[in-house]
């Protein structure tokens, strides 16, 4: 691949779209935030700049807030930057340090800073070549960071969007942020998805809380009846079902049948769709704890007190490409569920889903969510957790731990069930009992669920956060 950026392509969507999701009091609050974006930025582009378009809650949530800013007619734009496997090893590295943890054993030195400074410059030029001086940047999370002070000498505003965190500090996080210091500084404001990330030197009058929300109308969180969830995910090859109306609405407003198959770790044949389901989809990243997931299910008798089967879920590794430890977290997982005796074995499945067609990857992630039981997110670190939102929206109860923005999601005990320390595992498979022997327990707190999203991480919350922060910086009314 040549060196630089390339453009994502995001087909706009009216955000009156949205209207019908959201709650009736908001409507026409909504309608005024954007006509305000669209006059505010009218003439102006509003470029994203981040790692990758497949894989994670980035570039999740960019999709939607650039379908929607071009929507409402304000013309928005998103670049990936091009790195090399180096590169990526070192932001990866400063990913986890930020979230408190080493990573792996490697420094944060001047061979970085040279190897991060090549990529910037490999990708600063093709960049500016498409700005215009007053266009306004988003730039998200480390990978791109090193463009803020090449972008601060040009005068154009730049935000910096940091999607990760953790509350407190130690050296890792101190490695971390001594590295990216230099960078952030020159952004003309920073956003975070919790005030309790903002390192103590970010100037508070340069800083807003955005923390992120969902798209009710995506093939990730469109609603599906019963018959297409079963359908799409029996296509997929999860669960033992044949009938056809696989089908999903994409983002073109085209009608499309899931066709891809889902690549299944499991013993047997596809699971029996009256089998209740506990699912945590996640990528393979450790932070994420799958293992601990497994451990948990397997040790705690999740499965053999409640005749449920869990479902560990994520992309195939080979198509997230800025996430070098994704392969090695798999690997893991299989190994250690490959040593189970072969009935525990058999109450657990291992799944990776082809990044070919993301709208098909996201159509069977919501069929999945919508299919379980109850989900599970047992980060031991989270900067937000869109995996939480999403399977509260569709009524999910979800068991977190309370780490990062799952807290700021889940209410214990009415949302579903948080676990105060993320590495006990007893705690967590006690829960997990509990959410998946008592159902209507579990149905009430799924109801709780939705509304808690519909009032406050739906896109009428943070695109009028966005507009006022970024129509504040360039245009100063
Ligand atoms: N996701 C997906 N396919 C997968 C695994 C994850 O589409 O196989 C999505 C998931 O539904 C969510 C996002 O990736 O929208 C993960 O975002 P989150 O904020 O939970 O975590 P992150 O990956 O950003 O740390």
């Amino acid at each position: 691949m040549m060196p630089g950026v390339h453009e994502v392509d995001v087909t706009p969507m009216d955000p009156e779209r949205l209207v019908p999701f959201l709650r009736s009091d908001r409507a026409e609050e909504f309608r005024t935030i954007v006509e305000r974006g669209r006059r505010r930025f009218a003439g102006r582009t509003v470029w994203n700049v981040s790692s990758t378009a497949a894989g994670g809650g980035v570039a999740e949530m960019l999709h939607r807030l650039v379908r929607y800013a071009k929507g409402a007619g304000v013309d928005s734009r998103w670049v990936v930057i091009d790195g090399t496997a180096d590169f990526f090893a070192v932001t990866k590295r400063l990913h986890n340090r930020l979230h408190g943890e080493e990573g792996d054993n490697g420094e944060l030195g001047d061979r970085e800073r040279q190897l991060s400074q090549d990529v910037v410059a490999d990708n600063a030029g093709p960049l500016m070549d498409l700005l215009a001086p007053e266009d306004i940047v988003l730039v998200h999370d480390p990978q791109p960071a090193g463009l803020l002070p090449v972008l601060r000498d040009r005068g154009i505003v730049a935000v910096w969007r940091c999607h990760v965190g953790t509350e407190t500090t130690n050296e890792w996080t101190d490695d971390a942020w001594a590295f990216l210091r230099p960078s952030v500084e020159t952004a003309a404001a920073t956003v975070f998805s919790r005030a309790e990330y903002v390192p103590a030197w970010v100037p508070h009058d340069k800083v807003r809380i955005i923390p992120p929300a969902i798209d009710p109308l995506s093939a990730k969180n469109q609603p599906l009846d019963d018959h297409a969830v079963l359908a799409i995910l029996g296509r997929a090859g999860i669960v033992d079902h044949s009938g056809d109306g696989a089908e999903f609405v994409d983002t073109d407003d085209r009608r499309r049948t899931v066709e891809l198959t889902a690549n299944v770790r499991r013993v047997g044949s596809p699971l029996s769709p009256d089998v209740p389901v506990l699912l945590q989809v996640s990528r393979w990243d450790r932070l994420k704890d799958m293992s601990g997931v497994l451990r948990a299910f397997v040790d705690g008798a999740v499965g053999g007190e409640t005749g449920a089967h869990l479902f560990l879920v994520g992309p195939d590794v080979t198509g997230v490409t800025d996430d070098p430890e994704g392969k090695q977290v798999l690997d893991e997982c299989v190994a250690m569920w490959e040593q189970l005796p072969a009935a525990t074995r058999a109450t657990a499945s291992l799944i990776s889903l082809p990044m070919d067609d993301l709208e098909q990857n996201a159509a069977i992630v919501n069929a999945l969510q919508r299919h379980a039981a109850a989900v599970a997110q047992k980060s031991l670190r989270e900067g937000f957790g869109l995996t939480v939102a999403e399977a509260m929206w569709k009524a999910r109860p979800v068991i977190g731990s309370a780490v990062g923005g799952i807290q700021d999601q889940v209410r214990d005990g009415v949302d579903g069930l948080l676990i105060s320390d993320p590495h006990d595992l007893g705690a967590f498979a006690s829960a997990a009992r509990t959410l998946l022997g008592d159902r209507a327990s579990a149905d009430r707190m799924g109801s709780a669920a939705h509304e808690r999203v519909r009032d406050n991480f739906l896109a009428d919350r943070d695109l009028g956060q966005w507009t006022n922060l970024l129509g504040d910086l360039a245009v100063g009314d």
